[in-house]
């Protein structure tokens, strides 16, 4: 999350804030975030409910975010909203919301399945007054901004961390295979057939998953425009790979993994995240079906 909306950063319009902001993140000093998804929107964070206002002196900013990961610990959040008197949910502006503004409130906390460190949370933006400073891109093109910039990094950022969690599932498998035995026979787990063919459909599918994103990297030269195809298809393959890989391994080291002896479990629930993050599976699929027939994205 980070990340991406650094990245949104550095490709808004220059202003003084987001020079600040750069060479605060760029010496470790400033966490950001995206504040897209909102309460009545959904999962489908490229269609705010919100919607900015204008005033003489700048804008007033409200609404109501559903899921902002590291809420609480974020120093500044990438927002979406409609520009004043938008005609459709598409014409909208992205938007740079400090979080020590007055108005910006965390109204929950994470209580979910797995990423205990995420902090995923509720946030509400309330009569936040923004000066001209705070549009990160010109008024209507919010939501080219959403599928030009941040649809690619976040693409590439969560096929990597599904592959990392790929990759640490089929570890700890073959270790436990190696590890674990009966005493009854003094074989090891690894000496069964069936438990090996699970690891290496396991390692197949990791591997899979690895090589779409170095295919789709191999493509990627920002600022170049990104090639949104092999980044979509990628996203797609990594979060269905780490479900079905850790699933698998789930099965292959049996109550071990269950428990929390094995490092399986927290793989397992960490892995479930991919697949519900806007772009869900099934955006993934209609978005990358709308391209591949010559539809518009959005
Ligand atoms: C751990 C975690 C961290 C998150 N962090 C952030 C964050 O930092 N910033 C942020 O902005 N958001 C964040 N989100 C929110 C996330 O991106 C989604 O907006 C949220 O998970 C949607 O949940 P929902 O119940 O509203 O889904 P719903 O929109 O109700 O979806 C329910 C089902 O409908 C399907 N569906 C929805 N729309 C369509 C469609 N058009 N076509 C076909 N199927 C569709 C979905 O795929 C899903 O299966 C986070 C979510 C989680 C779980």
């Amino acid at each position: 999350m980070h990340t991406t909306a650094a990245q949104v950063l550095a490709s808004a319009v220059p202003s003084q804030q987001t020079a600040k902001l750069l060479r605060e993140i760029a010496a470790g000093r400033h966490l950001t975030t995206l504040a897209l998804s909102e309460v009545g929107g959904r999962s489908q964070f490229w269609a705010p409910l919100s919607e900015l206002r204008t005033h003489e002196k700048g804008f007033t900013y409200q609404a109501e975010k559903s899921w902002v990961t590291a809420a609480g610990n974020a120093d500044s959040y990438i927002s979406c909203a409609r520009v004043p008197g938008a005609a459709s949910a598409l014409e909208s502006v992205l938007l740079l919301v400090e979080r020590r503004t007055e108005g910006v409130r965390v109204t929950g906390r994470f209580e979910g399945l797995g990423l205990r460190g995420n902090g995923s949370a509720p946030v509400s933006l309330d009569a936040v007054q923004l000066s001209a400073d705070a549009l990160l891109t010109p008024m209507g093109e919010g939501a080219s901004a959403l599928v030009g910039q941040v649809l690619p990094w976040f693409c590439v950022g969560t096929a990597a961390m599904s592959n990392g969690l790929c990759q640490a599932a089929v570890e700890a498998t073959a270790r436990h295979l190696q590890q674990a035995g009966f005493a009854q026979t003094g074989t090891h787990l690894r000496e069964l057939p069936n438990l090996r063919a699970r690891l290496a459909q396991m390692s197949v599918r990791s591997e899979q998953a690895r090589a779409l994103l170095g295919a789709a990297l191999s493509g990627f030269n920002p600022p170049a425009p990104a090639p949104l195809l092999p980044l979509l298809q990628s996203r797609l393959s990594s979060i269905e790979a780490a479900l079905e890989v850790c699933d698998l391994a789930m099965k292959a080291c049996g109550g071990a993994a269950f428990s929390r002896h094995l490092p399986v479990e927290r793989i397992f629930r960490d892995a479930r995240a991919g697949w519900v993050m806007a772009p869900t599976v099934d955006h993934l699929q209609d978005f990358i079906g709308r391209l591949l027939t010559g539809l518009p994205l959005l």
